[in-house]
């Protein structure tokens, strides 16, 4: 009897467990254990089988300090500005680029524009579709307004083996694999969407980007059921790690950045959704503009800091009567501890009397909102909407709450004053702050007492 050890890895978030469990403690998926031979794929060299390439020797050569090239990092740039931005000026040639999300959100129609722009722009493209057929591709291009270009190929197949020598053949500038989950190696036992096929294609792609100096960018579905492998699992092979994001059910969307080995990860691209493909949207933000001069309670305005830029989310609430000791907190876009604080703090210090209601809060649109610079602008939406009071029209509000009622200053606020005030905003309620100007279109606020004077 062989003693190899087997253990069971995640597909959802890739954690490890010595016996298998039809539910991960980690993650809490069902049935998302898969089990693994340590030794099988563990030592495996993910150059076998490319060992024939001239480059590969010159590649592994040391070299001295000084003898390394500092010139400065060559980008391809994508031709959409908001996806440039987040990559940091665009794709780095030999790098492999993940971008992970939840299935048809968009991912493919801004792949789709991003080889059409680099076609465009005399760039040879190649994009693997594991999933259409080339003639749904070319009808999908032609929705989006790209035509027939002499520099844009489709490749319609999953076999990883057919998929390098395609593209050992284009040379293309930027390979496109959609969706990397569907890739497979026909020499390994593993069926397609297993963790071990994930992660040796993903290798292996980075390790040909690498060695030919072509862009590559994968594209991972995240799925909650366990039924493929996750994209988390392969983010730490890969150079850069986008993370596309939004509903089906909205029309923006956004693109985050969440590794880059050639620049920050602070930046993010803003889209919008529309029947011809994804349109750059830098500025609006949900429809926080739309009917601002209506007095609407339960609903405020925050200049959210996202990147270096910043944007208006509309925050709602809603409270309810609640069936007694059993009342609901639930929050759609913020964290669900912090909405829990501030109504502790509405409790304690704003007098408002909210243990027996139900309570729902969301930013519109479902954006995910982390920074406590819009704690205030919660408050002042619960507070709101339980008194039936409203903000006068056009009013932003931006601040920090503390545990004992105060108001504390945020990052950045001149740049968020000046961004509301271009987007319309014509009063913000703020905390003191230096830098501030003193003029009636900023109301300074100590405390969520005195914030709460501003409702009417
Ligand atoms: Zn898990």
């Amino acid at each position: 009897v062989s003693k190899t050890k087997q253990q069971y890895i995640c597909r959802t978030c890739g954690s490890v467990h010595p016996r298998w469990l039809g539910r991960c403690p980690d993650c809490g998926t069902w049935d998302s254990l898969e089990p693994q031979t340590l030794d099988a794929s563990a030592g495996r060299d993910p150059q076998q089988g490319l060992a024939a390439l001239p480059t590969a020797e010159a590649a592994a050569r040391p070299l001295r300090l000084p003898d390394i090239d500092l010139a400065e990092v060559q980008r391809l740039p994508s031709g959409i500005g908001e996806l440039d931005r987040v990559l940091g000026g665009g794709i780095v040639p030999g790098a492999t680029a993940l971008l992970g999300g939840h299935p048809g959100i968009g991912k493919s129609t801004l792949m789709l524009q991003a080889a059409g722009e680099l076609a465009k722009a005399g760039k040879t493209v190649l994009y693997v579709s594991s999933e259409e057929s080339p003639q749904q591709l070319r009808l999908r291009a032609e929705r989006l307004g790209i035509h027939e270009d002499e520099h844009l190929y489709i490749l319609a197949d999953t076999n990883l083996a057919r998929i390098v020598e395609a593209m050992r053949k284009l040379k293309p500038a930027l390979s496109i694999i959609d969706s990397i989950q569907m890739i497979y190696k026909s020499d390994l036992g593993a069926s397609p969407g297993s963790v071990s096929q994930l992660r040796r294609c993903v290798t292996e792609l980075v390790y040909l980007a690498k060695l030919d100096g072509a862009a590559c960018v994968l594209v991972g579905h995240v799925v909650k059921d366990g039924s493929l492998a996750g994209p988390k699992l392969a983010e730490h092979i890969v150079d850069v790690v986008l993370s596309f994001e939004g509903d089906r059910y909205h029309a923006h969307r956004i693109v985050r950045g969440i590794k880059n080995r050639f620049g920050s990860t602070l930046e993010i691209g803003l889209f919008e959704m529309t029947g011809q493909g994804l349109v750059e949207a830098p500025h609006a933000i949900g429809s926080a503009i739309e009917d601002w001069d209506q007095e609407r309670p339960g609903t405020t305005v925050c200049p959210v800091l996202l990147g270096s830029r910043c944007a208006l989310v509309e925050l709602q609430a809603l409270t309810a009567t609640a069936f007694p000791g059993s009342a609901k907190r639930k929050a759609a876009g913020l964290d669900s501890n912090r909405l829990a604080m501030i109504v502790a703090v509405l409790e304690q210090h704003g007098g408002l009397r909210l243990a027996d209601r139900d309570i729902f809060a969301s930013s519109a649109g479902g954006f995910r909102i982390a920074e406590p610079a819009a704690d205030l602008a919660l408050a002042l939406s619960l507070a709101s909407a339980h008194l039936k009071k409203s903000l006068p029209p056009h009013t932003a509000v931006v601040g920090e709450v503390g545990l004992g009622g105060e108001v504390r200053a945020v990052p950045q606020l001149e740049q968020r004053l000046r961004e509301a005030e271009r987007l319309g905003a014509k009063l913000l309620v703020a905390p003191p702050q230096q830098g501030l100007p003193k003029n009636n279109r900023v109301q300074q606020v100590r405390s969520l007492g005195q914030a709460l004077e501003v409702l009417r």
